[in-house]
């Protein structure tokens, strides 16, 4: 038996058949097939109240879309915040249907010049990755007779770990070197654009509150720096994000109001160049994974060699975290459970391995399960989060999965 990560809280007290959103699973997979994601609006909006409840006042909340972009989830999760950051043209066309130009911001690597047309044109402000993107954004406004809103992500000099801030950065794609980002600011004011500020993204996947605590104050020392270097207060400074969310056994939930004290204390110290900014957060899978389940029907259970294998119709080219193939360096089990009878006690051992004929299909190793029959639901955990679209959707030829809100 190997041990699996906690059950989301909304979901570890049911017993019988599992409701999402007050639907039973069951009746979900018959409206809409199976494999089915569902999302749970109700949860992402219970996170973002919880977010309010302990951040102080001046912190903006963004939700970086993509963790989870799909359309249907975006029309409910836009409203609930302050702003959305994309990555690409594609995720800024799905920003624009549920948010206005100015509440977006748009980072990542290699931006083509139309994709910085696209921006400019809606508005959205530019989190500019090196000097030649800001020569190349400064030039596509010119072009286009629109001011372009520009922002300078910072390559910073200090890194958010697992457990712990690490001191010193290192060579990365992502931003201008800390070392570099004054002179970059310069270029992009003395280039006429609406200078917005900085953008510090330090790491992702914390639950460690000291670490990010930590990070979260290097980070607002580092702006002050940066702005007193360039000779220039900063609009709006993006402290990036990094709540980590409970996927494995042992992991514990983020104590998001310990980091809100403390963060509301770095803010009234900060420095004078910051008086007049604004601050974000910006976060994806601590504002949607835990709201999202992923149902798949088992087509076969079968032994082998004394090991049982519960055989669904999913796999890891809907749910490749769940497999352990995304970013992970060592597999572990996410939260796993028979959807027709949650809180039934496990009488056994099976490994819940999907449908494509490549070993690395296992969504469950050795898990502690229930009698699983031929047509039950198996549900996995914390799919809200990197699920469907960071996933090898082709591999195999099998269909999309479906994916609704509830
Ligand atoms: C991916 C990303 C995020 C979201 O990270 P999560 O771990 O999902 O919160 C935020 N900011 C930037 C710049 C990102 O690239």
């Amino acid at each position: 038996m190997k041990p699996m990560g906690p059950i989301p809280p909304a979901f570890a007290a049911q017993t019988g058949p599992l409701t999402i959103g007050g639907q039973a699973a069951g009746a979900l997979v018959a409206a809409h097939g199976s494999p089915l994601f569902v999302y749970d609006t109700a949860l992402i909006a219970a996170q973002v109240e919880r977010f309010r409840a302990v951040m102080p006042a001046a912190i903006d909340l963004h939700y970086a879309i993509k963790a989870n972009p799909l359309p249907a989830l975006l029309e409910r999760v836009g409203p609930l915040v302050d702003g959305l950051d994309v990555a690409s043209a594609g995720e800024l066309a799905r920003a624009g249907a549920v948010k206005p130009g100015a509440a977006i911001s748009f980072a990542g690597p290699g931006k083509r010049d139309a994709e910085l047309a696209a921006a400019i044109e809606t508005g959205a402000t530019i989190n500019l990755e090196s000097a030649g993107e800001a020569r190349r954004a400064l030039a596509a406004g010119e072009r286009l007779g629109i001011v372009p809103r520009l922002a300078v992500r910072v390559n910073p000099d200090l890194e958010l770990r697992g457990s712990g801030m690490k001191m010193g950065g290192r060579a990365s794609p992502f931003g201008v070197d800390a070392e570099a980002a004054a002179a970059v600011v310069r270029a992009v004011i003395a280039g006429g654009a609406d200078w917005r500020g900085f953008h510090i993204f330090a790491g992702s996947q914390a639950l460690d509150a000291g670490a990010l605590i930590e990070t979260q104050a290097a980070t607002l020392a580092l702006a002050a720096r940066l702005a007193e270097e360039a000779g220039a207060p900063p609009p709006l400074v993006n402290l990036g994000g990094g709540f980590g969310v409970p996927y494995f056994a042992g992991d514990v939930a983020l104590d998001v109001a310990a980091v809100g004290a403390a963060l509301g204390q770095a803010l009234a110290a900060r420095a004078d160049v910051l008086t007049g900014s604004r601050f974000a957060i910006e976060l994806g899978r601590w504002l949607v994974a835990e709201a999202g389940v992923y149902l798949t029907r088992v087509v076969d259970v079968k032994t082998s060699r004394g090991e049982t294998f519960v055989v669904v119709d999913g796999g890891l080219h809907h749910q490749l975290a769940a497999s352990g193939n995304f970013g992970t360096v060592v597999r572990r089990n996410y939260p796993i459970a028979a959807a027709t009878r949650m809180g039934a006690t496990a009488t056994g051992e099976a490994s819940v391995v999907g449908c494509l004929c490549t070993p690395l299909d296992r969504l469950g190793d050795k898990v502690a399960l229930p009698p699983v029959v031929e047509g039950d639901l198996i549900a996995i955990f914390l799919a809200g989060a990197y699920g469907a679209s960071a996933s090898p959707t082709a591999f195999l030829g099998h269909p999309a999965p479906a994916e609704i809100v509830v």
